[in-house]
């Protein structure tokens, strides 16, 4: 057995999905390694799972087996585990009946491989190889790969009135991949990209979501937008009125908050990026991430310019901006204030479209905010050293409004530093603030 055939695959799980091929091809079926992994190898990029294709019926496939799991069985695809790796074994199959450009409605089994690979989506992912390292590639996938382009497989109008989302994909590799698109298949998905309206947001949030973490969005997002793909999908996305120019640094930034550039990019506010968010199948944590994000920035910026405003104070010093940051801390905490620090040093200043003095508001909280934030010794009220009925029996008076008003007045005193976060010192200023009222 040739052992150099996988040099971008962890060497264990290339051992161990040879011995599944090998198991297979001894009980005289046909078996290849196929699709993503074949075309990583090829590519040189990292691999992180192996799928296999094999002429086996799923039945055959589990009685060869100690260890199988019947994951899509009726699609024909189990999962094999072999030395602790779990490999997806599917039936060579064909496909059709695809309802509404999504999913197709039947699976048949078929017993030559050029058969399957004629099912997959681009020429670069329907390249098999054996336990030896022969290629069967038959619509030319190598070749694709060395011109950098992502062809379909077949008629590109075909298959992409068939499923849709392969359109998503095809702008997914070609930005990954920094590939360009094969001529039809560009004309192809320009003509099909209507199908796009009948996929479901989830799945395309994943191809987004590849896109965007990959090493050139802006490449895909330009795709996007020049295919006018993103007018078609079923939750419509304001992305027409995104600013390139806001946009330039976006590589820098890691990749969840690399959606906060693009949303604020849009000019959404968080109330409406938040029903985006939600509609386009985010996680909770996700969403509201970003959504503080953003907020952070609405309130950061109304902040320095309502200082830069303020015609009565006409020497405006850190102090003033400090606390306007402590109060920010307390009010969105202090990961937020993090993510609000990497975007804003990818932000162009000028897209913010201030005055020259809010400008330098914003730029000079960036600079010191990082020592105000450690400074501060308390940021959140359950870290204050009183509590709510410390208060309500020391002023012997009964709870209302006044006691949440006042644990927050302490809470940024204490932030602040005008008072230390001490239950003495805490009641002493309440007793003031309340006696002053
Ligand atoms: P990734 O690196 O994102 O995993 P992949 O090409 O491996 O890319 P998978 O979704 O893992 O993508 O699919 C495995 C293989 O199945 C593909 O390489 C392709 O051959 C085939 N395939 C996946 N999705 C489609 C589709 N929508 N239409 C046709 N073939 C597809
Ligand atoms: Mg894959």
């Amino acid at each position: 057995m040739n052992t150099n055939t996988w040099q971008y695959a962890d060497h264990e799980m290339a051992l161990h999905g040879k011995e599944v091929i090998h198991t297979l091809t001894t009980a005289g079926h046909e078996a290849y390694w196929v699709g993503g992994c074949v075309r990583d190898e090829l590519l040189g990029r990292a691999i992180h799972d192996m799928d296999l294709t094999t002429s086996a019926e799923p039945e055959q496939v589990i009685a060869l087996f100690p260890h199988v799991i019947p994951t899509g069985i009726q699609h024909g695809t189990v999962t094999v585990m072999q030395g602790g790796h779990a490999f997806e074994v599917t039936t060579f199959r064909t496909e059709s009946g695809y309802v509404d450009h999504r999913r197709p409605t039947e699976v048949a089994f078929v017993k030559e491989i050029r058969e399957d690979l004629m099912r997959r989506d681009f020429t670069m992912n329907a390249i098999a190889m054996d336990e030896y390292g022969e290629r069967v590639d038959p619509f030319g996938g190598e070749a694709d790969l060395r011109a950098a382009l992502v062809r379909c497989v077949g008629r590109a109008e075909e298959r992409f009135e068939e499923d849709g989302l392969r359109m998503l994909r095809c702008i997914r590799f070609a930005s990954v991949f920094r590939f360009r698109i094969a001529f039809n298949t560009w004309k192809g998905m320009l003509g099909r990209r209507e199908g796009l309206r009948y996929i479901a947001m989830e799945r395309v949030r994943v191809e987004l979501e590849k896109m965007l973490s990959g090493p050139d969005p802006l490449r895909g997002l330009d795709m996007l937008s020049r295919s006018g793909l993103l007018a078609c999908t079923k939750v419509s996305v304001p992305w027409e009125q995104c600013e390139g120019d806001a946009l330039s640094g976006i590589v820098q930034l890691p990749d969840e908050l690399r959606w906060g550039l693009l949303l604020l990019s849009c000019r959404l506010n968080s109330e409406a990026a938040d029903e985006l968010l939600r509609a386009w199948t985010f996680s909770n944590a996700v969403r509201l991430r970003l959504v503080h994000l953003l907020e952070w920035e609405t309130e950061l910026v109304s902040r320095a310019v309502a200082i830069a405003g303020d015609t009565a104070s006409d020497e405006i010093n850190d102090e003033v901006l400090r606390r306007s940051w402590i109060q920010l801390l307390i009010k969105l905490g202090p990961d937020t204030a993090a993510d609000w620090l990497e975007l804003n040093k990818v932000l162009p200043a000028s897209f913010r479209r201030l005055s020259p003095e809010a400008d330098k508001h914003v730029a000079r909280m960036a600079e010191l905010a990082d020592m105000w934030t450690k400074q501060a010794a308390v940021i959140r009220l359950k870290d204050l050293n009183i509590t709510g009925n410390i208060l309500v029996q020391a002023m012997n008076r009964r709870g209302g409004p006044w006691l949440g008003q006042t644990m927050e007045r302490l809470l940024l005193a204490a932030a602040c530093g005008d008072i230390p976060n001490e239950t003495e010192a805490l009641l002493q200023e309440a007793k003031q603030v309340i006696s002053n009222e």
